[in-house]
């Protein structure tokens, strides 16, 4: 059993928290919202006074919190209370800078840190499948790979502190623009006259395969499990591909990559975003795409 300090119990954390209790660990938790707090300690987390509270004498800390000004300010406060030797994981969707900035923290106070960004959404955070994207050395992400199992299925280790959130970027940029591309595909198809289904059947076994259109469909019926069928409910909603694509935007510019497509499609989800729908998942997309042509 590892004592597991977890901060940031809202929507993803909330959930791993109670993956990991469910996994024999002992759990502290803390969260500045009373009913995420209520929720984690119904699930068996002990609820602390403060971040830095839950923190204390913890083998493992982990932080799951909106941005990156969010994750230096709560390490900040909590490194100092933190065993020396012990480990930090931020699973945080984070820009690269602040995720170097954290490690910087951790590695000054003597201890092991990995940024560990997820894959899988709510459902993968609540059954325990995300998929992991961990930057550290190699002895920090080898103390963080038995604790992330509990909470996920894949644990991939790409490379040096800040390489998990580059993946993570660009993954999800790979992600706005596919689904923007099968969009516009089956808004194209209705036009000419042709089925979702009739697209689908010939997409999903042609070059046009991706997993915005196998796995993640934006219209309904052709796969019965995407948010498509449920009046786009997220899921994944757009405000955060909005975050996800600044944050490819960003970093794109700070290293000097050109990325016009990726640009195209943060314009594209912010103007979604700005008509007020953020909170519709991202497949909802089609629909912008649909209105333009009106
Ligand atoms: P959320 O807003 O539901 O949860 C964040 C929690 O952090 C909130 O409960 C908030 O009260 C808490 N918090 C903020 N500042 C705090 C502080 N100083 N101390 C303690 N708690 C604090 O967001 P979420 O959906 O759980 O997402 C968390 C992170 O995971 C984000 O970085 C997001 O981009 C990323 N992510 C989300 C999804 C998703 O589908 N929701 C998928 C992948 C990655």
């Amino acid at each position: 059993m590892t004592t597991i300090a977890f901060i940031g119990l809202g929507n993803m954390g909330g959930p791993m928290a109670a993956n990991l209790v469910k996994a024999g660990h002992k759990v502290s938790g803390f969260d500045l919202v009373e009913a995420s707090k209520a929720a984690a300690k119904a699930s068996g987390v002990t609820i602390a006074d403060s971040a830095a509270a839950s923190a204390k004498g913890a083998d493992v800390v982990i932080t799951m919190l909106p941005a990156g000004k969010h994750v230096v300010s709560v390490w900040t406060d909590i490194v100092p209370e933190i065993t020396k030797g012990a480990l930090i994981i931020d699973c945080s969707t984070i820009d690269v800078d602040s995720a170097r900035t954290a490690h910087g923290l951790a590695s000054k106070a003597g201890l092991l840190s990995v940024d560990a960004p997820v894959s899988g959404g709510v459902g993968g955070a609540t059954n325990a499948t995300l998929t992991f994207m961990c930057g550290g050395d190699a002895k920090a992400f080898a103390a963080a790979k038995p604790v992330l199992e509990a909470m996920g299925k894949k644990i991939v280790h790409c490379g040096d502190p800040g390489a998990g959130q580059a993946a993570k970027i660009c993954n999800n940029m790979i992600l706005g623009i596919s689904m923007i591309a099968v969009g516009e595909a089956f808004a194209l198809a209705e036009k000419l006259g042709l089925s979702h289904q009739a697209l689908f059947d010939v997409s999903s076994t042609s070059s046009g395969q991706c997993w915005s259109l196998t796995s993640y469909c934006p219209v309904p019926g052709p796969v019965p499990a995407s948010p498509a069928n449920n009046g786009y409910k997220p899921g994944f909603a757009s405000a955060l591909m909005v975050k996800d694509l600044t944050l490819a935007q960003d970093a794109a510019s700070a290293a000097g990559a050109v990325t016009p497509l990726g640009k195209h499609a943060q314009e594209l989800y912010k103007a979604f975003d700005a008509a007020g729908h953020g909170g519709v998942d991202f497949s909802g997309i089609i629909q912008h795409v649909r209105a333009m042509a009106k």
